[in-house]
C-alpha cells in the first residue's frame, strides 16, 4: 500500500483518526497517494504523528471500497447496482411514502463524527427542513454525550477548556479513564514530555496504563478504581479539598454561583463521602485519595483530563459534573495549564456535536425550543421547524422495534457492530422499511439496508474537522471520490430529490451558512482558515483566531455552577453467577471498531482483541496464556483468547472492541447514562471459563 516514489505535489489536510486532528502533508505521485508527512505547521501536532495517520491511510485505495450504489426492495433480496440518479430517487421515493403513511415522525437520520462539519451540518438540516422533525442524532451518543450534558450544565459550554499546549504549563495532571499514549498518541508524547520535565501524575483508571510507565517520572500516583464508581472517587478528592481548606475562596467568590456553592459544599462535606467511606465502594485506599487530591488541589497548575473512561457509564453526565466541581473549587480554571478536558475519540466529535446533531439542539447548540434561534434558522432555511426534541438513537431502535419508526438515514455510521446489545440493535434495524446506508465499505449495518450509497474518504473531500480542543482545520481534497461524489453532494442530491432544495457549489458556502447561524462560529470561514491555518472556537471579530482558553474573564451563563453529583451504584453488579466486571479501550495501532485500520497494514500490529486478566483470577480458573476463554454476560456470550497481565487488579478483566469478530458489543448491557442515554459500555459483569478452540 505504501509506495516510497518520489512524490511531485503535496497538500496539506488533517488525519481522519482521533480527535487530536493532527496536519499532514499528503505527498502525491501522479494521481497516487505515496507517503502521509507530518506537517510542521500543523497548530494542533507540530510536525508529530502516530502510526495510525502517518500509516494506515491505504484503505481508501482497498479493493472493498464501494464505488456504486445498490438498491434492494427488501433486505432477503440480492443488491442490484443503480446510477447515482436511480438510487437518490429510490430513497426519496420510499421515504416520501413512508412518511405520507406514518407521519412525520417515522423517520431520521444518524450524522457521523467521521465525516466534515459540513457533512454532518447538512443531514441534520436534511432531518430538520426535509423531514420536518429533530430525530437527529450522532455517533457522540456513544461516547461524549454526557461530556456536553456535564460541562454545559456546570460552566456553560459544551467543550473542553484548553488547548492541547497548555499541558506544559501544568504541575499536576489528572488523568481519568483515559489512555492518551494508546488513543490520542501525539497529545500522550506531549503529556509524557511536560511530566518527565518535573509535573506530577495522577491516574484514576481500573488499569494500570502505560502512562505511568513513563521513564524518569517525578511522581506517579495510581488509584485504581473498580468499575463503575468514578463519582465516589471525585466525591472524595473534593470532600479532602473542601475539608482540608484547599479550595480557592477567592475564585469561588468572584466567579461561581455561591448558593450552589454552598449546598454543593455542606454535601460534599459530608462524612460519607470521606476518602474511608469511598473506599469501601472504590477500592481505592483512603490515604491515595487524600494524597491525590492534595497533590492536585496545592499545585500551581492542576489539569484534569478524561476520557470514556468517565463518560460510558450510568453516571457519565454526573462524573463529568464532578470534574468541573473539582477544578471550580480549586480555581484551576481559565488559564493555562489547568482546565477540564475531555479527549475526543473520533476526528470530529466535537464538530459533529457544534454542527447540531443532537435531537435537542440546533447547530452552536442552541435549544429547539428557543424561538429566537429557531427563528434565525426558520428564516434562513424557508421552512417552520419542530420546537420539540427528537429521538435518540436508542430510541430510535426502541420505536423501529415497536413499528412507529421506519425509516433511517445513516451518514458513516456502523451502528449494527458499535452500539451496545447488537441483539437488539439489528432487531430494530430489521424492522425497518427504509434503511439507507452511505459508507465507504459495506458494513455490518448496510447487511439490513435497501439502499447502499458509496461514501468518500477524508483524502476525497473538502471540508473541516474541529479537534477536541475546539480547534477547525481543514480538510482537503486529495484525490478524487471513487464513486464520484463527496459526502455532502450525497446528502444535498437526497435533500433535492425530496423536494427541500439545496445549491450549495462548494463546502466553504456550507461553512459561511454555519458562521451565520451559530454565534460561537461566527468569525469562520475558508479565507480566515487558509490565513491562519486554524481557528479556535468560540471565534468572532474579537477573537479573529478564536479562544485557546475558555472562562478566562466568566463563563458563558455568567457564574460557574456547583452541581450535586450522588453516587448511584450501577445496575450492573457482579454476583456467583458473573463474578468479574469487564471493561474496554482501545490500542495504539488501531481504531474503533477497526473498519479502516483492518485494512491497512497496521492490522499486523494487532490480529486479534484478547481478554486481559490478573493471574491471580486465571489461576483459579486453570486459564494459561493463549488459552480460549467464553465470556458470558446478562446480555450474551463470545469466546476470546486469554491474556494474563498484571496491569489488571484482581476480579476486573478488559479487552479492546477494534475487531468484529470479538463480540464486544453482544455481551455489552442495555444500561446507559441517566442525562443522555450514553451507554455503559465499560462496565459488564462477566463470567470467563476456559473452553476449546472456537
Ligand atoms: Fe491521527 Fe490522532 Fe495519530 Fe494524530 S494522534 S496522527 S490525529 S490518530
Amino acid at each position: 500500500v505504501i509506495d516510497h516514489g518520489v512524490p511531485d505535489r503535496s497538500v496539506v489536510t488533517t488525519c481522519a483518526y482521533c480527535g487530536v486532528g493532527c496536519s499532514f502533508e499528503a505527498q502525491m505521485k501522479g494521481d497516487k497517494l505515496v507517503r502521509m508527512v507530518p506537517y510542521k505547521g500543523g497548530d494542533a501536532n507540530h510536525g508529530h504523528s502516530c502510526v495510525k495517520g502517518r500509516f494506515a491511510f491505504g484503505y481508501a485505495s482497498h479493493p472493498d471500497r464501494l464505488t456504486t450504489p445498490m438498491i434492494r426492495d427488501s433486505i432477503d433480496q440480492p443488491w442490484r447496482e443503480a446510477s447515482w440518479e436511480e438510487a437518490i430517487g429510490f430513497a426519496a421515493q420510499r421515504l416520501k411514502a413512508i412518511q405520507a403513511e406514518h407521519g412525520r415522525e417515522s423517520i431520521g437520520g444518524i450524522t457521523s463524527s467521521r465525516c466534515t462539519n459540513e457533512e454532518t451540518y447538512l443531514v441534520q438540516k436534511l432531518i430538520r427542513a426535509a423531514f420536518g422533525n429533530n430525530n437527529t442524532d450522532t455517533c457522540a451518543r456513544v461516547c461524549h454525550s454526557p461530556t456536553g450534558y456535564g460541562l454545559k450544565t456546570t460552566m456553560g459550554e459544551s467543550a473542553g477548556t484548553q488547548t492541547f499546549d497548555s499541558v506544559m504549563k501544568a504541575d499536576a495532571i489528572i488523568v481519568i479513564g483515559a489512555n492518551p499514549t494508546d488513543a490520542h498518541p501525539v497529545f500522550g508524547s506531549m503529556m509524557r514530555k511536560r511530566l518527565r520535565q518535573g509535573a506530577k501524575l495522577i491516574v484514576a483508571d481500573p488499569r494500570r496504563i502505560d502512562l505511568l510507565k513513563t521513564p524518569h517520572l517525578n511522581e506517579a500516583q495510581h488509584l485504581p478504581l473498580r468499575p463503575g464508581t468514578n463519582v465516589a472517587l471525585v466525591n472524595a478528592l473534593a470532600h479532602v479539598v473542601i475539608t482540608e481548606g484547599l479550595e480557592d475562596t477567592g475564585f469561588v467568590a468572584r466567579r461561581c454561583d455561591t448558593d450552589a456553592y454552598q449546598r454543593w459544599r455542606a454535601f460534599i462535606s459530608e462524612p460519607r463521602h470521606s476518602p474511608e467511606a469511598s473506599e469501601m465502594i472504590t477500592g481505592v485506599p483512603s490515604e491515595a485519595v487524600r494524597r491525590a487530591a492534595r497533590t492536585y488541589a496545592t499545585a500551581p497548575n492542576g489539569a484534569i483530563y478524561y476520557g470514556l473512561g468517565v463518560t460510558e457509564h450510568s453516571q457519565g453526565s454526573t462524573m463529568v459534573m464532578g470534574i468541573a466541581n473539582l477544578a471550580m473549587a480549586t480555581g484551576n480554571i481559565g488559564r493555562e495549564g489547568v482546565g477540564v478536558n475531555p479527549l475526543r475519540g473520533q476526528n470530529n466529535v466535537q464538530g459533529s456535536c457544534d454542527m447540531g446533531s443532537f435531537p435537542h439542539e440546533l447547530p452552536g447548540y442552541q435549544h429547539v425550543a428557543d424561538p429566537i434561534a429557531r427563528g434565525r434558522f426558520e428564516a434562513r432555511w424557508g421552512v417552520a421547524l419542530d420546537d420539540e426534541p427528537g429521538l435518540r438513537i436508542p430510541n430510535m431502535f426502541d420505536a423501529a422495534i415497536e413499528g412507529t419508526f421506519k425509516a433511517l438515514y445513516v451518514q458513516g455510521e456502523d451502528i449494527a457492530q458499535s452500539d451496545p446489545n447488537t441483539q437488539h440493535v439489528e432487531a430494530a434495524l430489521r424492522s425497518l422499511d427504509c434503511l439507507i446506508v452511505q459508507d465507504i465499505f459495506l458494513n455490518e449495518t448496510a447487511k439490513f439496508a435497501h439502499v447502499l450509497l458509496p461514501g468518500s474518504s477524508f483524502l476525497e473531500k473538502d471540508g473541516t474537522f474541529t479537534n477536541a480542543e475546539r480547534r477547525i482545520n481543514r480538510v482537503r481534497k486529495v484525490t478524487p471520490p471513487v464513486a464520484g461524489k463527496q459526502d455532502w453532494e450525497v446528502t444535498q442530491d437526497l435533500a433535492n430529490a425530496l423536494g427541500y432544495p439545496m445549491n450549495y457549489a462548494h463546502p466553504s458556502e456550507i461553512m459561511d451558512e454555519i458562521a451565520a447561524l451559530a454565534p460561537s462560529f461566527a468569525g469562520v470561514s475558508y479565507e480566515k482558515l487558509e490565513q491562519y491555518g486554524s481557528l479556535q472556537w468560540p471565534c468572532n471579530d474579537a477573537n479573529p483566531r478564536g479562544m485557546p482558553t475558555m472562562h478566562a474573564i466568566d463563563f458563558p451563563i455568567g457564574l460557574g455552577r456547583f452541581a450535586i453529583t450522588e453516587y448511584v451504584a450501577t445496575e450492573e453488579r457482579t454476583n456467583r453467577r458473573f463474578p468479574l466486571l469487564l471493561t474496554t479501550g482501545r490500542i495504539l495501532s488501531q481504531y474503533n471498531v477497526g473498519a479502516q485500520t483492518r485494512r491497512t497494514h497496521n492490522q499486523h500490529w494487532h490480529d486479534e482483541d484478547v481478554l486481559e486478566l490478573h493471574p491471580s483470577d486465571a489461576e483459579v480458573r486453570g486459564v494459561s496464556d493463549g488459552d480460549w476463554l467464553g465470556i458470558t454476560s446478562r446480555s450474551g456470550q463470545t469466546v476470546l483468547r486469554a491474556r494474563l497481565s498484571e496491569r489488571m487488579q484482581p476480579g476486573v478483566v478488559y479487552t479492546t472492541f477494534h475487531h468484529p469478530g470479538s463480540g464486544a458489543n453482544v455481551i455489552t448491557t442495555d444500561n446507559s447514562d441517566w442525562a443522555t442515554n450514553c451507554p455503559e459500555y465499560k462496565v459488564t459483569a462477566v463470567q470467563v471459563e476456559k473452553v476449546s478452540q472456537p
